[in-house]
């Protein structure tokens, strides 16, 4: 059917009158659509590119609205390459070869990465409901901030053409390349020539630091050359979906101080297989100040009304997010005493709530991220030390200046820094002091009421120790992340593996561990740490230098028979010197 716009367009009675109408009627249209946005995306977007827009996030939308579905494709791409639609590269025999020896190098597969093409498409994996969305045609523009030292050439520019192709051209006033002073082959002359060739330079810049940053001042050498109204971060690995950018920008526009996360998607560092991050994760942290992924807090889940509404996190995990460029740095950007790599994470995630501002994650804007067991550069400090441990000394600096007492609990895990030379932190306290931030208990107990506290509100902390043998429950070096035995070893005094905590609900537990034993355990079973759950397969009742019993199976912890570095086992309550325990500290 032909629309009444189209006919008066199709056959008009040319008068002056009615010219002069249709030239307002014109004049008013380009106003409230957004000129721009008519007319420049398929320029601006790809000097070189033969790309149209699938789909315009403006035109045709309400006035003052637009969905967030801009998408430009490339008409070179075929359908069925390799990697298209965020599929994984099966790799034949000699190419795996290849790959596998530059795995550890690269720390992921750059031969499957090589094949695809720097535009392929991804599977929207959003809510179908996130396409339903009006967000506001008017709307704060975005630098695209992305860091790379020494990174591999297709990842990095497949995050350039994601988000060239994925972000409305009003949007996007520009992408920032910050070259945290690479030296491997390419990323000099030919990233120049790349650039120049395929994307308008006004929009597509590469900054180039003269010395090695570390990521945390390489990211605020970026934020300060970028001029848009809101600054995201992007790691060199990364591919923006459709639609990522307009709800950022919306949040970010009714909310200044709050920074917001994309949802990280999981980009297969061995196949690059593009597949979405499950629902609900939230960013949590261990107390040895490591970040950890966890559920949604159970506030924040009982609040939102939809699963496609923003939600607060207590942390973020670092390489990906967005803040108004002026509250960024009002807030503090992040503390350039840290070097390398590690711990300006949840430094920025704690200051940013303990400083007047939010954290959230946004479901409906999804990046993917290749994430990489290790790291393809060096850790060599800017003193010149050589595999620096930076997210430790990192991560004192953060304990130091806004953990207030609690930084015990980091000190518990790491000892040898407690005395150890973290440089100068007199600024950042006075940022503090300045901005009459909340203390860490408040973060605490506002934000993250969920996190344990492993020494407070508990019945017994520290070792749990039998006198009779000696021993002390032990985690024995396991990976804590995964269901194991628990152990017992000679007591050590104050080794991080050796405390445990018997919480006032009764569980046997670590941070995020519980001791547990079914129901259908037999007299010598061992016991196991489990994700802490509130059922009776983790209770326990212990009285100062008594038995530590299980009633829901009437057993009692026992080292009878357990040898140095054994499972410690569950056997018949009998009150043996063999089932008595005692903490180092009872409330
Ligand atoms: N990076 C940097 N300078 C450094 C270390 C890292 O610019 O000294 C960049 C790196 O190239 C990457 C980003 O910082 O784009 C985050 O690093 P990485 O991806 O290794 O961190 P992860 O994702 O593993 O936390
Ligand atoms: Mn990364």
């Amino acid at each position: 059917m032909v629309s009444r716009l189209r006919r008066t367009l199709l056959y008009p009675r040319v008068t002056l009158g009615r010219l002069l109408a249709l030239a307002v009627i014109l004049i008013l249209a380009c106003g409230f659509i957004g000129f721009t946005d008519v007319f420049s995306f398929p320029a601006r977007n790809a000097v070189g590119d033969k790309g149209a827009p699938v789909a315009g996030a403006v035109v045709g939308e309400k006035r003052g609205k637009r969905r967030a579905d801009y998408q430009v494709r490339s008409d070179k791409v075929e359908r069925d390459a390799p990697g298209e639609n965020g599929q994984g590269v099966v790799l034949t025999k000699d190419e795996q070869e290849q790959a596998d020896a530059l795995f550890k190098k690269e720390a992921f597969n750059i031969i499957a990465s090589d094949k695809i093409s720097l535009q392929r498409t991804v599977p929207d994996v959003r809510d179908p409901k996130c396409k339903d969305i009006e967000y506001d045609a008017e709307l704060p523009t975005a630098s695209v901030v992305i860091i790379f030292h020494n990174e591999a050439w297709t990842p990095l520019l497949r995050t350039v053409w994601s988000v060239i192709n994925r972000s409305p051209p009003d949007l996007l006033k520009e992408v920032v390349l910050l070259d945290d002073f690479s030296d491997r082959d390419g990323l000099g002359g030919k990233l120049e020539k790349y650039v120049a060739e395929n994307f308008d330079t006004n929009v597509v810049k590469i900054v180039r630091a003269k010395s090695r940053q570390g990521l945390i001042s390489a990211r605020v050498r970026g934020a300060e050359a970028a001029t848009g109204d809101v600054v995201i971060f992007l790691d060199s690995h990364c591919e923006a979906n459709v639609g990522w950018l307009e709800p950022i920008l919306q949040r970010i526009k009714e909310s200044p101080q709050t920074m917001i996360c994309p949802m990280i998607d999981v980009i297969s560092d061995h196949s690059l297989t593009y597949s979405s991050t499950g629902h609900g994760s939230s960013g949590g942290f261990w107390w040895s100040l490591h970040f950890k992924w966890v559920s949604m807090q159970a506030a924040e889940n009982k609040r939102r009304k939809s699963n496609v509404e923003p939600y607060r996190s207590p942390t973020m995990a670092g390489g990906l997010f967005a803040a108004d460029r002026k509250w960024f740095f009002e807030v503090g950007a992040y503390d350039e005493g840290m070097d390398v790599w590690g711990g300006e994470n949840l430094e920025i995630s704690f200051r940013n709530w303990m400083c007047h501002g939010t954290l959230e994650f946004l479901p409906c804007s999804r990046v993917g991220h290749i994430f990489r067991a290790s790291h393809p550069y060096t850790f060599t400090g800017r003193d010149g030390t050589p595999n620096k441990d930076t997210h430790g000394i990192n991560s004192a600096r953060l304990a130091e200046v806004w953990m207030d007492g609690y930084k015990r609990l980091f000190y518990l895990h790491r000892q040898e820094l407690e005395k150890k030379d973290i440089g100068d932190i007199s600024e950042r306290k006075a940022l503090r002091e300045k901005l009459k931030c909340h203390d860490f208990k408040w973060y605490l107990d506002n934000v993250y009421p969920e996190k344990f506290i492993p020494d407070e509100g508990v019945q017994g902390f520290g070792q749990l120790k039998n006198d009779k043998s000696g021993f002390c429950l032990d985690m024995l070096g396991k990976d804590e992340k995964l269901t194991l035995n628990i152990g017992v070893y000679h007591c050590q005094g104050k080794s991080s593996a050796q405390l445990f905590s018997l919480s006032k609900d009764g569980q046997l537990r670590r941070e995020e561990n519980c001791a547990d034993v079914t129901k259908h355990a037999r007299d010598g079973e061992v016991v196991k740490m489990y994700p802490c759950h509130k059922m009776e397969s983790q209770k326990w009742t212990h009285v100062k230098g008594g038995e530590m019993k299980h009633p829901a199976t009437g057993l009692c912890l026992d080292v009878e028979g357990v040898s140095n570095a054994g499972d410690v086992v569950v056997k018949k309550c009998s009150g043996s010197d063999t089932q008595k325990w005692t903490f180092d500290h009872y409330e």
